[in-house]
């Protein structure tokens, strides 16, 4: 690791007056500043900020530095929000990482991570070492020519499939993005992963009122059962009435380089029976805009599956 300047403001003012890398739980910028991935001179400890708090009045409100473990086992959280935060990493990890680091989480891409190779998200024209290399485990979706990534989070999913927004602050003003428009496509600059403006904070995280979205639930298909990223996952949330789907919402993890909702699949779910056969003829368009890379074909099929488990899944609920 290399030497840097640390400071911990105690206002919202002084951090933003400031200029460095914001450090919240530490769970991703420690790792990566360990590896020389990221290498800040001035990190600011935004610890002390008055940004916590989870308020489930009208929807939800969630302080960016709430921690993953308090927001998952508050009683008035979606189920596919808390489910999301249980499947992630390990309960260490979760008492440390935040909900606003866990959205800007860097991708587990093994070659992202390894300074010896090259790679286009850490250093721009440099190449991309999976494509061609050990990529068993990358996106299907959404990638292109210059990377493969996957999105690392989970949560993050569950958050797109509700519509979540998030409020941001900067030393020129606030403002509020939809999750799933923040998140940018890899393109020809994969450095370039988020809308995020220079200095910006991440405040709160929103998620509209949705009773029917107490139906729903978060499915994670992984290598082993415990502290593992996902293959697949998928978010669901079900309205269910006479049995048959009136309204869905459905996204997906582990396969895409951003949090993926699958409008198509929601489009054919409405109106459909809420039975194995009318979740598995939905979910038949899930993979229709899939492109494997060598060592993982077989997450189309399993994308197809884990949708249909989790709508299975959440349909009993
Ligand atoms: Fe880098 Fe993306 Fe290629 Fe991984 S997939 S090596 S993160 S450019």
């Amino acid at each position: 690791m290399r030497p840097f300047e640390l400071t911990a403001p105690t206002t919202i003012e002084d951090a933003l007056s400031s200029t460095g890398t914001f450090l919240a739980g530490g769970t991703t910028l420690v790792d990566l500043m360990k590896l020389n991935v990221l290498t800040p001179q001035h990190v600011l400890d935004i610890n002390a900020l008055p940004l916590r708090g989870i308020d489930t009045h009208d929807g939800l409100r969630i302080g960016a530095l709430e921690r993953m473990s308090d927001l998952a086992r508050h009683p008035g959280v979606y189920p596919v929000i808390s489910e999301a935060l249980l499947l992630s990493a390990s309960q260490q990890l979760r008492n440390m990482a935040s909900i606003g680091g866990n959205l800007l989480q860097r991708t587990r891409c093994g070659y992202f991570r390894d300074i010896a190779t090259p790679c286009n998200k850490r250093e721009p024209g440099s190449g991309c070492s999976a494509i061609s290399g050990a990529n068993r485990m990358h996106a299907v979706l959404g990638a292109s020519d210059s990377c493969v990534a996957t999105h690392a989070s989970d949560v993050a999913v569950a958050l797109v499939a509700l519509d979540a927004e998030i409020r941001l602050v900067n030393a020129e003003g606030s403002r509020t993005v939809r999750l799933a428009d923040f998140y940018r496509l890899p393109g020809a600059t994969p450095d370039v992963e988020n809308d995020l403006r220079p200095g910006e904070l991440i405040t709160e995280v929103v998620v509209p009122r949705l009773d029917w979205a107490q139906r729903s639930t978060y499915v994670k298909v992984r290598d082993r059962q415990s502290y593992e990223f996902a293959l697949c996952s998928a978010a669901v949330a079900l309205d269910i009435q006479d049995s048959h789907v009136v309204d869905a919402r459905v996204a997906v993890g582990g396969v895409a380089t951003k949090p993926w909702r699958l409008t198509g699949v929601e489009e054919a779910l409405r109106g459909a029976p809420a039975t194995a056969e009318g979740f598995e003829a939905a979910a038949s368009v899930a993979a229709d805009e899939a492109k494997p890379l060598s060592d993982n074909s077989f997450k189309l099929s399993l994308l197809k599956r884990t949708v249909v488990r989790a709508l299975l899944e959440g349909s009993r609920r």
